[in-house]
């Protein structure tokens, strides 16, 4: 059993030091740097290995091919855990965690966020039309 006037030290060295807790909404704390936030898709990293996609937990996250090697992502943030295991799975980097955290939301809906692939790289230039061919000089 602890002593009181042991307790009564405690008390008083809290009542002197600044508080732990912020008033948030209003006060905000910078996250940390390995903090596991709302996913962010690279598309123009991505292979299309899908192994994110099978090593996800929560079945949240899709590849989709949308064209030759593009593909797009879908990730259904109301299913997601923040676990990050996506972004440990893969070997290209193209998934990150952010530090974003506020999602609640009352739209269901907007938590279902889909990363478009690139757009295509242009294609071979049009080659030039022929030139006119010019008149040939008529020897009278
Ligand atoms: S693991 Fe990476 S490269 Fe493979 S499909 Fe997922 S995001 Fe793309
Ligand atoms: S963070 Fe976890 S739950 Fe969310 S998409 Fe990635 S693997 Fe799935």
């Amino acid at each position: 059993m602890k002593w009181p006037g042991f307790m009564a030290g405690e008390v008083l060295r809290h009542v002197s030091q600044k508080p732990t807790t912020v008033l948030y909404p209003f006060e905000k704390v910078e996250m940390p740097e390995a903090f596991r936030g709302k996913i962010r898709f690279l598309a123009e990293r991505c292979v299309g290995c899908k192994l994110c996609q099978k090593d996800c937990p929560s079945g949240a996250l899709t590849i989709d091919k949308v064209g030759d090697k593009r593909f797009e992502a879908v990730f259904q943030l109301d299913r997601c855990i923040y676990c990050a295991q996506c972004v440990d799975s893969c070997n290209k980097d193209a998934i990150e965690s952010t530090p974003e955290f506020e999602l609640a939301t009352l739209d269901r809906s907007t938590l279902r966020v889909v990363f478009h692939a690139p757009e295509p790289p242009p294609g071979p230039a049009e080659p030039e039309p022929p030139a006119a061919a010019k008149p040939s000089a008529t020897v009278p």
